[in-house]
């Protein structure tokens, strides 16, 4: 039996594409992050694109958060699967246990060498997995000696559509296909900081999260990659707007040179100096009570349920935690008022109380392991990577610490062949097809 020509020239194409998508021979993930994206941001018509994601996909009405609600806290939680008790990064800008100033260093990544990142832990898996990061926090050092096979530096001015395009090489590498792939997106938190939720830069940086998330999907799909890659949209946290008036100015009760502290608005550490820890935390507490704007906490009186306990790196720290639409006064604050009608301006803020709706993240999913057109209720952020291990069909390897979530709590996101994967059938399509133009090739020979 001979094939015409033409049919030929029309399988071919499908040959191309089917080879194109078959890069990996793993299941494929993409976990994508915006930063202090909000759930109740979406909006079929301001967000049209993330808004038919989402109803295509699989989501949840919002994800928890990790406490505190701070972006490197809450990156390490999703990319370790631990709470920040266990993976010790306590906040963005914190003490060491010397008392010493940590942000963003070796050393605030390496509370634990036992701890290792999901891009790492797929590498360690072995069988030619690769996996690239774009800018997640963390992702510029080194854990067990091991950096991912590729990684974009963080670099806010490199254009959003280049981090893309960037993304789609690693995965089409044909000596080292990328099989998971880690983004980090700084908006809507950068802008966000600045004006708080409530005015136009805000929703210009929405309108700018979904043209990402179009240029992404297309991307995905001129790749011919639709079918195999499973797609994670979400944010680390939510986002809170603070007046001037309700600032709170420290320096205003209390004498300020009894200690030194670290203030990220709605958070500061607080180490006194020698022998007034009495003195400064009896202070406090009276303060709080009068101003009722802030919670007072030592290690021992922390909640249970923010995790965050269980870590040497509090070591006789006194922590304030503000009230929800109030944050201590600090220099990054003051600058984004300065110069502003200070009776009308407001601020962007996060770090309070993971259980405060307004702290609330997004996340959603669509791809071939996933169910589609579904929602379940939410879940938190420590599950992420149980649930990303199972589609990537990894496991923990040698004595890392083991994830604080559970795959029992997102199993329902999970399609019920997802198992067969389109990869396999993709594969077997593309020896079928191969053979066929093999055996058309001979007969006109
Ligand atoms: P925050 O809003 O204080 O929780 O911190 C988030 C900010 O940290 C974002 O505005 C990012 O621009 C910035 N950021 C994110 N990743 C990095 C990184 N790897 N190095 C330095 N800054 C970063
Ligand atoms: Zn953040
Ligand atoms: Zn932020």
């Amino acid at each position: 039996m001979l094939l015409k020509m033409n049919t030929i020239y029309a399988i071919l194409p499908l040959a191309f594409a089917t080879a194109v998508t078959a890069l990996t021979k793993h299941p494929l993930v993409m976990i994508v992050s915006f930063d202090a994206f909000r759930p109740d941001y979406i909006n079929p018509k301001t967000t049209p694109h993330l808004a038919m994601f989402k109803k295509s996909g699989v989501s949840v009405p919002y994800m928890k958060s990790v406490f505190p609600t701070k972006t490197f806290v809450n990156h390490f939680s999703i990319a370790t699967g631990l709470y920040a008790e266990t993976h010790g990064i306590l906040d963005n800008y914190m003490f060491d246990s010397k008392f010493k100033y940590m942000h963003c260093s070796e050393e605030q990544f390496h509370y634990n060498n036992r701890v290792v990142p999901l891009w790492l832990e797929n590498e360690f898996n072995g069988d030619e997995r690769y996996s690239g990061v774009m800018m997640w926090p963390g992702s510029e050092f080194s854990y067990l000696g091991k950096k991912p096979t590729y990684i974009g530096q963080y670099n806010k001015s490199l254009k959003w559509t280049e981090r893309v395009d960037k993304m789609m090489t690693w995965i089409k590498n044909d000596k080292r296909p990328s099989n998971l792939i880690f983004a980090y997106f700084e908006e809507p938190d950068f802008l966000g900081h600045y004006y708080g939720i409530h005015t136009g830069e805000m929703k210009e940086q929405i309108v700018r999260v979904d043209a990402a998330v179009k240029y992404l999907t297309d991307s995905i799909k001129k790749e011919g990659l639709e079918s195999i890659l499973n797609l994670i949209i979400l944010s680390d946290h939510g986002m809170e707007s603070v007046k001037y008036k309700d600032l709170i100015y420290l320096e205003n009760y209390l004498d300020t040179t009894k200690f030194t502290n670290i203030s990220s608005g709605t958070n500061v550490f607080i180490h006194p100096n020698p022998n007034t820890y009495d003195e400064v935390y009896k202070n406090l507490t009276a303060l709080a009570k009068k101003l009722g704007n802030f919670n007072v906490y030592t290690r021992k009186n922390m909640l249970e349920r923010w995790h965050v306990s269980k870590n040497e790196r509090w070591n006789e720290l006194i922590y304030l935690l503000a009230a929800p639409g109030y944050a201590f006064k600090d220099k990054w604050i003051l600058e984004y008022f300065d110069g502003r009608n200070l009776s009308t301006a407001e601020i962007g803020v996060h770090g309070y109380d993971n259980l405060e709706p307004s702290m609330f993240a997004t996340f959603m999913a669509r791809g071939p392991a996933f169910k589609s057109n579904y929602s379940i209720e939410p879940f938190e952020n420590i599950n992420i990577f149980p649930l990303v291990s199972y589609i990537l069909n990894i496991k923990q390897t040698g004595d890392h610490v083991r994830t604080n979530g559970s795959l029992n709590n997102v199993e329902n996101l999970l399609a019920k062949n997802h198992g067969t994967s389109m990869l396999f059938y993709n594969n077997i399509l593309l020896v079928a097809v191969t053979a066929l133009v093999h055996i058309v090739r001979v007969k006109h020979c």
